[in-house]
């Protein structure tokens, strides 16, 4: 049987939600009305990998997530906008932006409530920064602010949009997964992983020194990629690779 991957979802930031509102507050991205879903190459990747797509929507109630965790055999966090800067104890950064505080809780529910049951876990851009948040860490809120008192020639690359290389750490489990050390990324980012969280270790970074992905140190089955996969596996075959170890994985639990 293939495992079922939960896909978490995005949705129009909510500037206007209310705890408790019962009406529509979600307003921008999808229109009046609000939608809540993943970009369809997600979908895509997972069904590739071998696993069995289910979406699961950012809904109110963060505090039963818990049973929805409990029907699927892995979890992807996809990519969207900001994490709230208070739940890694920061101000705002002036750049700081499509913060949605539902979104924040569910996958913060999600990733503790799959790990209690032991989920394998994939976090692709937001969510290797989800991943970094929720277990201790906090995140750079802007790149190029970042590395703007940086001496010249020692500034970051450009993160929003142009490819650059990573290099991949030998021994961790994505170099299982991405031989050869080096490969180039795609890159579409303004935040990334600042200060890494204690059970997470980098195993992949940009050439700026930027983090690109971590993994556990203590085998757990979690990744966290902050380039995207999704837009690249039907190319380029070592970028399908992540998508299969999340399935393959949650089979050996299933087992
Ligand atoms: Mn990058």
């Amino acid at each position: 049987m293939r495992p079922i991957v939960l896909l978490s979802c995005g949705g129009s930031p909510s500037p206007t939600y209310q705890a408790g509102s019962a009406g529509p507050t979600r307003t921008a991205d999808f229109g009046p009305i609000g939608r809540v879903g993943v970009k369809v190459e997600y979908v895509r990747a997972v069904e590739a990998g071998g696993g069995v797509p289910l979406l699961l929507p950012d809904c109110r109630d963060a505090a039963e997530i818990d049973r929805a965790i409990a029907a699927g055999d892995a979890l992807l966090l996809t990519g969207g906008g900001d994490v709230a800067p208070s739940r890694y104890g920061e101000p705002a950064h002036p750049l700081t932006a499509r913060i949605d505080p539902v979104r924040d809780a569910v996958e913060d529910q999600a990733v503790r409530a799959a790990m209690r049951r032991g989920l394998p876990m994939l976090g692709i851009c937001r969510g290797i920064q989800v991943f970094n948040v929720v277990l201790g860490g906090t995140l750079i809120q802007d790149i190029p602010d970042h590395f703007a008192g940086a001496p010249v020639g020692e500034g970051g690359l450009v993160h929003a949009g142009t490819d650059h290389s990573v290099a991949v750490e030998g021994g961790s489990m994505l170099a299982g997964l991405w031989p050869g050390g080096q490969l180039i990324v795609n890159s579409r980012h303004h935040q990334a992983v600042g200060d890494l969280a204690g059970p997470l270790r980098a195993t992949a970074r940009a050439p700026d020194g930027i983090i690109e992905a971590v993994e556990s140190t203590d085998g757990y089955p979690l990744l966290g990629l902050q380039c995207h996969p999704e837009d690249l596996w039907s190319e380029r075959t070592e970028f399908l690779t992540p998508f299969k170890w999340l399935t393959e994985a949650a089979a050996r639990r299933c087992r």
